[in-house]
């Protein structure tokens, strides 16, 4: 079946300048669709709607707001199934991980539903007698968000659902290899009784629509989650507009495990998210600083868990990985196995195409070894189901190494020692800690978010979110003299 999607432009679906073939990675020859690419022309009339829907939302009200979100989120988490197929067809992750993604962001919304109830401000005395203050928090007004496409239905919900609940309206790019999922779930919000315009949604090549967006005097907030290169170019554009922004980005979140570890379960943890969607999530673990008194023992069992993943279809029953995004992302993956190598990194395991029953991007799991922390594949993202494992001779050695990133978004320690739980707690730079747990794994109820090059801006998600998507007003008010 083929899903030709279009763009959703001020309320309407419209054909652009184009298409661009949407192909599935676990088989090529499998064309899911095609999607029309925005022109900047429709970018404009998108921004310009938004801007008079945006009034009108806001002026709808806080029980409209919540019945619209919830109403969008109850209908997400009814279609986990269809369009959790849909994303493990175009994106590549496992059925039941595409099933899970949409349910969850089926939860943000619901969750918004509530926030959107709860906005209570403060109120003041004036050092004036006479005069009393009050705080409130407004929206933003038309918020840009830019995904990526490694989660791509959790993470434009994450940003629209908070975006429409504290009442502003959203011009959404999503990323070019996953238009049809975006697409449904654009359909689920604008089939809403919103006003028109309030959402619109244009794929588009990113140097073109995206950087129209991120430039547009008509837009009042940039919310991006990408890599940092396009992250740092935005973050330019915003500082010449002066438009607030918020930007979740790169990583390479380390996972120490101690000599004192359960190391069954540390395996399985660090091999769990090192490996889990294909390392393609910006929370994978890909640097393991191991106890020089585990560590043999820690890489031979890290080597049996990552060859007993199952790599295949995304379709098929059983798949625990499934294929890398695109030709291009398993061709910088395989490029870094060789630079690996040159670098003097043992390769345990894995790191080789794998053949499978279609013609797919598959990736055998990797495993390095003998690694260091100056190494390009310990500095890097690669965004790869590839791994490198570090010795450390103590648990002051495994902090510093793991603290020495420009990154800091999850990082995550394998310990029974409560003192080194409490010290790493208090001690590793990074916005999100794991103490015996994977990197990856999130709640949507409390904030996200990192430190050093992995983030700017306000935090994500939870009540934090509010900070990001709206703006603070302080109004003085005098009533005279009521003689
Ligand atoms: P990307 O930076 O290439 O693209 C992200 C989005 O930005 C896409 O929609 C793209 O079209 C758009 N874009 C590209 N150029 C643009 C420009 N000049 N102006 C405006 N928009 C532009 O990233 P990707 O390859 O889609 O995703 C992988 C990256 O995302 C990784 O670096 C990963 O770490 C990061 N990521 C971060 C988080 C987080 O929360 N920190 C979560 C998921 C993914």
């Amino acid at each position: 079946m083929t899903i030709e999607t279009r763009n959703l432009i001020a309320g309407d679906w419209l054909d652009g300048a184009g298409t661009i073939a949407n192909v599935n990675p676990s088989d090529i020859t499998d064309i899911i669709g095609h999607h029309a690419q925005a022109t900047t022309s429709q970018l404009d009339d998108a921004v310009a709607a938004a801007r008079i829907a945006q009034q009108a939302w806001w002026d709808a009200g806080i029980q409209k707001r919540h019945d619209v979100l919830m109403a969008i989120g109850t209908e997400m988490m009814a279609r986990a199934e269809d369009i959790g197929t849909l994303i493990a067809r175009e994106e590549g992750k496992p059925k039941a991980e595409g099933k899970g993604e949409v349910y969850r962001a089926g939860q943000f919304f619901t969750y918004y539903a509530a926030e959107a109830l709860r906005q209570i401000g403060d109120h003041a005395q004036s050092v004036r007698p006479g005069i009393e203050i009050d705080v409130r928090r407004e929206p933003v007004g038309v918020v840009a968000i830019i995904s990526p496409w490694n989660f791509p239905v959790a993470t434009p919900s994450w940003k629209i659902a908070p975006a429409l609940a504290f009442g502003n309206a959203v011009i959404w790019k999503p990323a070019n290899l996953t238009p049809a999922s975006a697409a449904a779930i654009a359909e689920i919000i604008n089939r809403q009784d919103i006003p028109k315009g309030l959402l619109s949604m244009l794929a588009g090549p990113g140097a073109e629509i995206g950087q129209r967006l991120v430039e547009h005097r008509g837009v009042d907030a940039i919310s991006f989650t990408g890599s940092v290169p396009v992250g740092r170019g935005i973050a330019a554009a915003a500082m010449a507009s002066m438009t607030k922004v918020q930007m979740e980005m790169g990583s390479k979140n380390p996972m120490i495990v101690m000599d004192d570890a359960d190391l069954d379960l540390a395996v399985s943890h660090c091999s769990n998210a090192a490996f889990g969607a294909t390392g393609q999530k910006c929370t994978a673990a890909s640097r393991l600083i191991v106890h020089a008194d585990v560590h043999d023992a820690f890489v031979e069992k890290l080597a049996v868990a990552a060859q007993a993943f199952k790599v295949g279809h995304a379709l098929d029953d059983g798949t625990q990985i499934g294929p890398v995004v695109s030709e291009a992302q398993l061709n910088s993956n395989l490029g870094y196995i060789v630079t690996g190598k040159a670098e003097g990194a043992e390769l345990i395991c894995g790191g080789g195409r794998v053949e499978a029953r279609t013609d797919g991007h598959y990736m055998a799991p990797a495993v390095f070894a003998g690694t260091t922390n100056d190494m390009k594949i310990n500095r890097e993202e690669m965004f790869a189901p590839i791994t490198c494992v570090m010795k450390a001779h103590s648990y002051a050695e495994a902090l510093a190494i793991a603290n020495d990133s420009e990154f800091g978004l999850t990082a995550g320690i394998m310990t029974t020692n409560l003192a080194r739980a409490n010290h790493f707690r208090a001690n590793m730079r990074a916005g999100t800690l794991m103490v015996n747990l994977p990197t990856a794994g999130t709640d949507y109820h409390v904030p996200f978010g990192g430190r050093g090059a992995s983030s700017f801006g306000p935090r994500e998600q939870g009540q934090y979110a509010v900070e990001f998507y709206t703006t603070v007003k302080t109004t003085y008010l005098s009533g005279g003299d009521p003689a």
